[in-house]
């Protein structure tokens, strides 16, 4: 087991101009209660370390952790948020999109799709708009503990028909029972270019 990820929460940034220097980032998108938080905290062997995300006034913002010096995940909530205006929806999507189109030092976009019950609309528009750009990104298919093993290899099948890609471009996980986490704790540094 690749020990946790030591991440520290700096910042929250309105726009792409708020946010600190950085040399590479890992961006970390999800619609809200597809397991974002959790999957987090297993990274880092936290327990409360991204709620800092769900605190209201920061849910329409890019709440920025750092890894090292000089390097940053930044988890980027309210993904296809309901509970705020059309308009509000509108003015952090186009805000998320700048980020992401942007950043010059974004290594990858780490997509969260619901693994209990596959990618919503939103997720697969918002797959294509990252396709379309050609910017890179990985889908991580959360709660695999959720999916019964029965059932497991029909339902990794449809999320990955669903995300109109192939089997190897979905890492799977729980935050329950740790699958994945190892990964995703090796992959980030390497996205990152940081040496462990
Ligand atoms: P967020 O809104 O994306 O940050 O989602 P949360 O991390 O708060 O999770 C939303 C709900 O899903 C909570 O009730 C969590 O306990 C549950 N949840 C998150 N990850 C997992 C998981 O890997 N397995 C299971 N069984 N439940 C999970």
């Amino acid at each position: 087991m690749a020990p946790p990820l030591s991440l520290r929460f700096v910042t929250s940034a309105a726009t792409l101009g708020d946010l600190p220097d950085s040399r590479a980032e890992v961006a970390i998108v999800g619609r809200s209660n597809v397991g974002k938080s959790s999957l987090l905290n297993a990274i880092a062997n936290a327990k409360k370390l991204a709620l800092v995300s769900k605190t209201p006034g920061r849910t329409q913002l890019l709440n920025c952790f750092s890894l090292t010096e000089d390097t940053q995940v930044v988890d980027c909530p309210g993904y296809g948020y309901a509970a705020v205006s059309k308009s509000a929806r509108q003015s952090w999507q186009e805000r998320l999109e700048d980020y992401l189109e942007q950043r010059q030092q974004l290594a990858m976009i780490v997509v969260l799709v619901d693994g209990e019950v596959g990618p919503t609309k939103l997720d697969v528009a918002f797959l294509r708009w990252l396709r379309e750009r050609d910017l890179p990104h990985q889908i991580v298919a959360t709660k695999h503990d959720k999916v019964r093993s029965a059932k497991r290899e029909k339902r990794k099948q449809d999320l990955v028909d669903g995300c109109e890609v192939s089997r190897a471009d979905v890492l799977w996980a729980s935050a329950v029972t740790g699958i994945g986490v190892d990964e995703l704790r090796q992959r980030i540094p390497a996205w990152l270019g940081v040496t462990r």
